[in-house]
């Protein structure tokens, strides 16, 4: 690990104007990936902007009729509200699909949703990564991408994004609120806060530097049976391989469906949910318009059917 500075922020927009004032500045929060990321010198800041002591550690009631989740709720908490439990399952479930009890008591919600991919070769200093070192090249691509994107994917990254949590939020169309340095305030829908690799894989949301995640907010709860279905190497401790969070209609009339472990940022098709009623192969086949694969992940494809299936099933009851 490289030497570094340290501060501790007291107000959100302190904290955005100590990062922007210091190009070389991270913010950090629980510190799971980050530190993680530190040792291996794939980041290296040269000075670090606690932001624990902001206050943004609670979940509120939204006027209209949501929550509003503050950034530095850990992931333990926002999985065990008795609210989030009742009218949004399905990010309870994603919650506690993601990691190991002793990292959600660290990882916050917007650590979470910040978290850099699990590509093998973004952690592996000695072969070419796009993401780590613009313009490199990319190991996965020809290389082991057995776990990597199957859409969205670009010739120059093909990394998936791992969150749980954010397939969920995407699912809820959640918001991501956020300030930066000068005091402004914006709130991006998530469905545009993660971006595709296209040309530039490094860019990895719509965030400027120096700008903080204040929190998160859910809209009013929407109906129907909540699960999220996490396929991976081992029953726990693994990111995914294909995720689905779901919401489903009584009788399987309709509902919604985001995907986890196919792409660079949360998946979601809108038009592929009006398959819904006609079964899994109608709607997977909707979901995975213009997948490309490599022989090693190709077995993604099925695996979304599958998937499906089963979450179709649980539905029905
Ligand atoms: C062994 C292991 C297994 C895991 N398994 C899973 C899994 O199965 N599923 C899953 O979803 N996750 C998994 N994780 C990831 C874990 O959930 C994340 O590391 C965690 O959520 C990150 O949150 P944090 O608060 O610790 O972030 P930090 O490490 O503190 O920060 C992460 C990034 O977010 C930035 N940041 C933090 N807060 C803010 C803010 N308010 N505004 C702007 N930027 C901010 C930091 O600068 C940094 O770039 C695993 C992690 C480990 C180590
Ligand atoms: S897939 Fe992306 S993260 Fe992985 S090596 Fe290629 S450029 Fe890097």
């Amino acid at each position: 690990m490289k030497a570094f500075t340290y501060e501790r922020a007291t107000t959100p927009a302190e904290a955005a104007a100590m990062v922007a004032r210091n190009p070389g500045a991270r913010f950090i929060a629980g510190g799971t990936n980050l530190l993680d990321l530190m040792k291996l010198q794939i980041e290296t800041p040269q000075h670090l902007v606690d932001v624990n002591h902001l206050k943004l550690d609670t979940i509120e009631a939204t006027p209209e009729g949501g929550l509003r989740i503050g950034a530095l709720v850990r992931n333990t908490d926002l999985a065990a509200d008795k609210r989030v439990r009742k009218d949004y399952g399905v990010l309870s479930r994603a919650l506690l699909a993601g990691a190991s009890g002793q990292l959600r008591n660290k990882a916050t919600t917007a650590g979470n949703l910040l978290q850099r991919t699990r590509c093998p070769y973004f952690y592996d200093t000695t072969k070419p990564c796009n993401k780590r070192q613009p313009g490199a090249g990319c190991a996965a691509i020809g290389g082991f991408s057995r776990n990597h994107a199957v859409l969205g994917a670009s010739d120059q990254c093909i990394a998936t994004h791992p969150s749980d949590m954010a397939v969920a939020m995407r699912l809820l169309d959640a918001k991501v609120e956020t300030v930066d340095s000068s005091g402004t305030t914006r709130i991006i829908p998530i469905a545009d806060f993660h971006r595709l690799p296209g040309a530039t894989p490094e860019v990895e949301t719509a965030l400027v530097p120096g700008e903080l995640i204040t929190g998160v907010t859910l809209p009013a709860p929407i109906g129907g049976v909540h699960s999220y279905h996490k396929v991976r190497d081992r029953a726990s401790y693994a990111f995914a391989l294909v995720s689905v969070a779901a919401v489903i209609e009584p009788g399987g009339r309709g509902g919604r469906l985001a995907f986890g472990g196919l792409a660079h940022k949360p998946w979601r098709v809108e038009a592929a949910e009006a398959s819904i009623p006609n079964g899994a192969k109608a709607t997977a086949a909707g979901v995975l318009a213009g997948a490309r694969t490599t022989p090693q992940n190709a077995f993604k494809l099925p695996l979304v059917e599958r998937t499906l299936a089963a979450v179709f099933a649980d539905a029905k009851g």
